[in-house]
């Protein structure tokens, strides 16, 4: 049920000369302080998803560092990862409670989960999200690993039917790392607390620096019309990324600019049933429109790359949002985000700068249309985001914070 996930090796010194000496010093430093340490990371899937992102890089590169890392996800039954989208929804703020029955079955496959852990082979053991956050309540308190709640949603607003179960679970864990201070839900004190936003990797392909002409092609190969303006939402097909807002948006923003192109580029997570549902929602309502182009599972990293760097702006409409690394990843490629206001997304996009924040469809519709009115004033914005990027969120200023909270732990009694 715990599958090991197999990667291939990366060098830290690679990213000497893209962030800051000093940030580079502070990460080796930390490694040698963590030397030997044995560090495991347990999420949901491999496959999708920003949780994904973060893990694929950061494990080899802990490595590197002279740590050792390892990455485990789950292997569970659909039905499993349904309930648990629930309780990701329920976290988020949705109202929808879960039976009796469902919670049996989150809780009786955690309880089959920690039968599969042994504590004593670990120093520190990171849990990330609700799917598996249950498992440490299910250990006994033997064991010397320290345990970590890494949490990647803001759920400040969570439903209090799920915050109680929660609750229960997170108690047990010896510290929680939120994205910002303000996600911490109502009624729950972690032990130790890290705030750690989390952070895009720039050696990933989709992060590398492209040709204008190489993303103008690959563009162009899935239909779209590179000489008409072009705006695009990167975004697993889910509510809270609300993509039946973005479409409304971009219909008001094309009537005031003619031959506007609309891209709404998403894969389905293993762990996210809810994919498919809101995709055939999507396509329903886009029926007739020959100007927007719904890629669906289509996108390697590369694509996804040339749309965040061709697009004359990226639009990330996100109702309820832990950081959005689609942002970061569309700044780092200089181009300016229209955004919604929640989450970690104001960390990103600040207002007037590097984007524009939006609370609402008419709001996202006048701001596109004045960005696609004033092309300097989008480079400049995307300059700007480029250089935020640079100093706030690029993989080793998060390795570096994860160690120091690592540290602070293993510090503790
Ligand atoms: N992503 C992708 N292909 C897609 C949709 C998303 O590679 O079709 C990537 C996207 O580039 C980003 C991550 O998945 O790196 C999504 O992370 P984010 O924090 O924006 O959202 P999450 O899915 O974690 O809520």
């Amino acid at each position: 049920m715990l599958e090991k996930v197999q990667m291939g090796e990366r060098r830290f010194e690679d990213y000497r000369g893209i962030i800051s000496d000093t940030l580079f010093d502070e990460v080796v430093r930390l490694g040698k302080k963590l030397r030997g340490k044995r560090i495991l990371q347990i999420n949901a899937t491999s496959k999708g998803g920003g949780v994904v992102e973060l893990l694929r890089p950061s494990i080899p590169l802990l490595n590197d560092l002279g740590l050792q890392a390892e990455w485990q996800t789950l292997e569970a039954p659909q039905s499993f990862f349904g309930v648990t989208k629930h309780m990701h929804n329920g976290l988020q703020g949705d109202l929808l409670n879960l039976k009796p029955s469902q919670w049996d079955t989150y809780e009786n496959y955690n309880r089959q989960l920690a039968e599969q852990i042994d504590p004593s082979k670990w120093d520190v053991i990171v849990v990330h999200d609700p799917q598996p956050a249950a498992v440490r309540s299910f250990m006994g308190v033997d064991g010397e690993a320290k345990w970590a709640w890494r949490c990647h949603i803001d759920s400040k607003h969570a439903n209090p039917s799920y915050l109680r179960h929660f609750v229960k679970y997170w108690d047990a864990y010896d510290g929680a790392i939120f994205t910002m201070a303000k996600f911490v839900p109502p009624g729950y004190k972690p032990k130790h607390l890290g705030v750690i936003p989390v952070a895009i990797d720039p050696l990933n392909p989709k992060n590398v620096a492209m040709k204008t002409g190489e993303a103008k092609t690959i563009v162009e190969s899935f239909g779209i019309d590179v000489t008409r303006p072009l705006v695009t939402q990167v975004s697993r097909f889910d509510p809270w990324k609300d993509p039946l807002g973005v479409i409304e948006a971009w219909k008001e923003a094309r009537a005031e600019v003619p031959g506007l192109q609309l891209a709404l580029i998403g894969d389905t997570a293993k762990d996210d049933p809810e994919g498919s549902v809101i995709l055939k929602a999507v396509e329903t309502v886009t029926v007739g429109e020959p100007d927007v182009y719904i890629i669906a599972n289509r996108a390697d990293d590369r694509a996804v790359q040339a749309f965040q760097s061709h697009s004359n702006l990226i639009i990330q409409k996100s109702l309820r949002e832990g950081f959005g690394l689609t942002v970061s990843e569309a700044l780092w490629n200089g181009t300016p985000v229209v955004g919604g206001a929640v989450g970690g997304i104001p960390l990103q996009v600040i207002d007037g700068k590097s984007g524009f924040l939006v609370t609402s469809v008419k709001q996202a519709a006048t701001r596109m249309v004045a960005l696609l009115a004033d092309a300097k004033r989008a480079k400049a914005m995307g300059q700007y985001g480029h250089e935020l990027v640079r100093h706030k969120f690029l993989l080793p200023r998060m390795i570096r914070d994860d160690m120091q909270f690592w540290l602070e732990l293993l510090a503790e009694d």
